[in-house]
């Protein structure tokens, strides 16, 4: 069916056909042991559109018992053998890419143009990391003439992937991808706003020629499924991307049985503006840094730190710009999509009204809003909170939604104070066209990465993970396969 045709049906009768409703375990869609369902939501339309299985650790039993099983022969699997499947994985995601966007679009509220981009970048991850199977390569030491020592690159075993709701195939894929690569085994838990993407990958990578059991997709809320995968004692690495609250509990968690993980958390990035840069960029950066996803991106650019020179000229066009964006149903390819749920809604909405009562000015948007064709949904107008003071909760605290909030600075160094002046430090854009100026900047800002010129450049070569309370640890990029293997050095005495 093509994407229009899918559109068209669920616009003229409410559920699409042939959707995932059972966790993925073992190499077949599977019951929830318990049999119990929990809905997921059309943000776009603040309705229900569909049912899946609500999981508890029974579920989860069975999911890091199939993955333990298929553990040794997936580590054993000739390295190039590994690559090719996720090279079929990558196309057959690129085959069924209409109807995977579609259904990223209607799960999260996401635009689905939006979705159509997660879409292909998922595509673009197996295919990095099905180059990366066999490149895995180890050392060789000098230890003498009468000793041979080297060093191989062994997977992990069992890895857990806790996945928002953000980006829900993105983020599973950027976890799954490297995993595999590294013969390491998955159970996967979406979140349980969004979790039918991840199924839908579970089963074209078995469909790929993954052999059962190797990777398992559990679904449900976070107590019930999530706190018991992290907390398996057969599970020997977590990735988890999330809030701070929940990642600090799944580090607890995950401690008592020594289980590395890695942190992709929250944000507050800076994007700043030096009065020297090209404003045409910074603007067209800001905009995609603020207002992609809604501004629900841990990445996104919810600070612009602003030189005085042109803070007003820079706020005036944001504004114009901002204010002629287009919410609405994702499947209607608006300008911005929904916040994902009602509860997240009220939380940017009451972050913005408490602002406006603290005296702030809006430059830009600042109320709730809906699809304009039905009337419809869970929407907040691309919103510009201007010259707002550094220990103000909007510069604080992440919105995780449409709302820049601007901070006005004299100099470089204010500046950089301003752009590492919260608790958090995941990425940091600069704008400026002093190549010294920028570098200085990128050197003495605190963030897991810095873009300069262009906001959110670079791509799955790239490591990405945060500083401080973003936390730790990196994904994409080769440095992604260092947290699913382990070094094993061997030294054997090879003469009398
Ligand atoms: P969340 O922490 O509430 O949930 C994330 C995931 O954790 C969900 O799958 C949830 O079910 C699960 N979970 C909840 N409680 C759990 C528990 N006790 N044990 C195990 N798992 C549990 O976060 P959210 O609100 O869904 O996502 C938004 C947050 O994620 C934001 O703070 C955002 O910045 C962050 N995020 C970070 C990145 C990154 O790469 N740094 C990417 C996307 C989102």
């Amino acid at each position: 069916m093509t994407t229009d045709a899918l559109i068209a049906e669920y616009f003229a009768s409410g559920p699409l056909q042939g959707l995932p409703q059972d966790h993925f375990i073992d190499g077949a869609f599977t019951r929830a042991v318990a049999n119990r369902k929990m809905d997921t939501f059309d943000p776009g339309a603040a309705r229900a559109f569909h049912s899946f299985a609500a999981g508890d650790a029974n579920d989860i039993d069975h999911a890091v018992a199939a993955a333990k099983r298929a553990q040794r022969a997936w580590g054993r699997m000739k390295p190039s053998a590994r690559g090719a499947i996720l090279q079929r994985t990558a196309q057959l995601i690129r085959a069924e890419a209409g109807r995977l966007a579609v259904v990223e679009s209607l799960d999260s509220g996401k635009t689905l143009t939006e979705a159509e981009g997660d879409v292909a970048g998922a595509a673009r991850c197996f295919d990095y990391y099905a180059g990366a199977a066999d490149k895995l390569q180890g050392d060789s030491f000098p230890i003498g003439a009468d000793y041979v020592a080297f060093s191989s690159q062994e997977p992990v075993g069992v890895t857990a992937h806790i996945i928002p709701w953000n980006y829900p195939l993105s983020t599973a894929a950027r976890g799954i991808a490297p995993a595999l690569a590294a013969g390491c085994t998955v159970v996967a838990k979406p979140a349980e706003q969004t979790p039918l993407t991840a199924l839908m990958l579970a089963d074209i990578l078995y469909r790929a020629g993954l052999p059962a059991g190797v990777c398992n997709v559990v679904t449900g809320t976070g107590i019930e499924v999530g706190s018991p995968l992290v907390a398996h004692p057969d599970v020997r690495h977590v990735t988890f991307t999330g809030s701070v609250r929940t990642g600090i509990g799944v580090m607890q968690a995950a401690a008592p049985n020594v289980t590395s993980v890695v942190l992709e958390l929250g944000g507050k990035s800076p994007v700043v503006v030096m009065a020297d840069a090209n404003l045409e960029a910074a603007i067209e950066g800001i905009l995609g840094a603020i207002y992609e996803n809604a501004g629900q991106i841990c990445s996104a650019g919810s600070r612009l730190v602003v030189e005085r020179a042109v803070h007003q000229e820079l706020v005036d066009r944001l504004a114009t710009r901002a204010s002629a964006l287009k919410p609405g149903h994702g499947l209607r390819r608006p300008d911005v999509g929904a916040l994902n749920s009602a509860a997240h809604l009220e939380k940017v909405a009451g972050y913005v009204e408490a602002a406006k009562a603290r005296g702030i000015a809006i430059a830009a948007g600042g109320a709730r809003t809906v699809d304009p064709q039905s009337g419809q949904g869970w929407f907040f107008q691309p919103t510009i909170l201007d010259k707002v003071t550094p220990e103000d909760p909007v510069i604080q605290e992440e919105i995780f939604g449409p709302v820049l909030s601007v901070q006005v600075v004299d100099g470089e160094e204010e500046a950089v104070a301003a752009a590492n002046g919260t608790s958090f430090g995941l990425v940091a854009g600069i704008y400026t066209r002093d190549f010294a100026t920028a570098h200085r900047m990128a050197r003495d800002i605190d963030a897991g990465q810095v873009y300069i010129n262009e906001y959110f450049a670079g791509g799955i070569e790239v490591p990405f993970g945060g500083n401080k309370l973003s936390g730790f640890g990196r994904e994409k990029g080769l440095e992604a396969l260092r947290s699913y293997t382990r070094v094993k050095s061997v030294a054997a005495k090879i003469s009398e």
